[in-house]
């Protein structure tokens, strides 16, 4: 299945945040959006990085407390794995495995249009798995 089908049904609204915007802002727009994760943008548009719980969770155990005074720049990760819209989730599925990260920004034209996290891609996957058994299966039986 091609991601541009995926974003379709599940729309282009991407939880974004301010390159200075403080840890605590984070963690609240983590919440708020009910998301694991966010990109960082001045614009809203171009992508400067991406910050996860996981980040903020990896600062705690090194930096403790202090982590709350860090901003999302600090501790984003600058270089951020992308994909078109059509990107299949075959792809997305591999290099979100070999990676170790759970998300990924569609650009289009270099302007972020989207976000598919790892559970968009398996339930694509689950979808597209049980087209196939029904196919199967009604052709076994010559229905
Ligand atoms: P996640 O599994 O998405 O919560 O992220 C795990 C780690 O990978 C964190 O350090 C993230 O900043 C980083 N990360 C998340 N998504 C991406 C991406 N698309 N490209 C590069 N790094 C990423």
């Amino acid at each position: 299945m091609r991601i541009s089908q995926i974003l379709r049904r599940k729309g282009g609204d991407v939880a974004t945040i301010e390159p200075t915007a403080s840890i605590v802002d984070v963690i609240s727009s983590l919440g708020t959006h009910g998301v694991g994760a966010l990109v960082v943008s001045s614009d809203g548009k171009t992508i400067g990085g991406i910050i996860s719980e996981r980040d903020i969770v990896r600062s705690l155990a090194t930096l403790g407390a202090d982590t709350l005074e860090a901003t999302a720049a600090e501790l984003m990760t600058a270089e951020v794995f992308t994909c078109e819209l059509d990107a299949t989730t075959e792809q997305l599925m591999s290099e979100m495995t070999k990676g170790r990260f759970r998300h990924v920004p569609v650009v289009e034209a270099g302007v972020l249009v989207g976000i598919i996290s790892i559970g968009d891609v398996v339930n694509a996957r689950v979808d597209e798995l049980e087209i196939e058994r029904q196919q199967l299966t009604d052709y076994i039986s010559g229905r």
